[in-house]
């Protein structure tokens, strides 16, 4: 039997890291780790209870309130306290939100065994910054996906406007800028790829192409 591998998949937001990672998961039946969710999903109850962004303690529980069902065709989802939150936060308010509140610590920390736990078997694609520098640093491949700023916000833009929503393509240029600069310079496990990571810059590449790249690499890799 084939080993189960651990695959990481980093970068900032719009680089193509979700969608790459959800078809590459499927297509070689792993599970898919979004681990934007987790973060996006506290922020979101920490926004709807008025709990601070100071206040350790209260966000340390909401972390502990968190469960990602594993019986889904998939797409992941996410409970906080028994409610499925996935369908509500993947606005650019609660992603804004998000990475004030994953510069703190206790949320990082409280978040680490959750992840860990889920990629215990492998057999696992996760997303997110910090998957092959701090949660899975002993992954069998990692990757790093980037593109220019103006590239992932067109796409981000595109994506918000697809769902439905309500976007200024200038305005999720300006959020992606915030983003990035703190996701890259708070002190706990900063945006950055692992040494050992594929570099992949995917501005003008299709996303079919990223995955066959993405697909060729673990290939060689099993
Ligand atoms: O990937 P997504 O845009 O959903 O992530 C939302 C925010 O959550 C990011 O801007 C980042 O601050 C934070 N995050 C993180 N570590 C991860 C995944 C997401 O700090 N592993």
């Amino acid at each position: 039997m084939k080993k189960r591998l651990i695959i990481t998949v980093d970068g900032p937001a719009g680089s193509g890291k979700s969608t790459v990672s959800r078809i590459l998961a499927e297509r070689i039946s792993y599970m898919y780790l979004d681990t934007g969710l987790l973060y996006r999903a506290i922020a979101y109850k920490a926004m709807q209870r008025g709990i601070s962004i100071a206040d350790d303690e209260a966000l340390r529980e909401l972390c502990d309130g968190i469960n990602i069902p594993l019986e889904t065709d998939g797409d992941m989802r996410v409970l906080v306290d028994g409610e499925d939150v996935s369908d509500n936060v993947r606005t650019e308010e609660i992603g804004m939100l998000a990475s004030s509140i994953s510069a703190v610590s206790a949320v990082r920390d409280a978040l680490l065994p959750l992840q860990r736990s889920a990629g215990k078997h492998g057999g696992i694609v996760t997303e997110g910054r910090d998957m092959g520098t701090v949660v899975f640093p002993n992954a069998d491949v990692k990757f790093f996906l980037d593109a220019d700023v103006d590239e992932r916000a067109r796409r981000r833009y595109e994506q918000l406007v697809e769902n439905g929503g309500n976007a200024n393509l200038d305005e999720v240029k300006r959020g992606l800028e915030t983003r990035d600069y703190r996701d890259t310079r708070r002190a706990t496990a900063p945006l950055k790829p692992a040494d050992d990571s594929v570099i992949i810059d995917t501005t003008g590449i299709d996303i079919e192409e990223v995955v066959r790249v993405v697909g060729d690499r673990i290939g060689a890799g099993r």
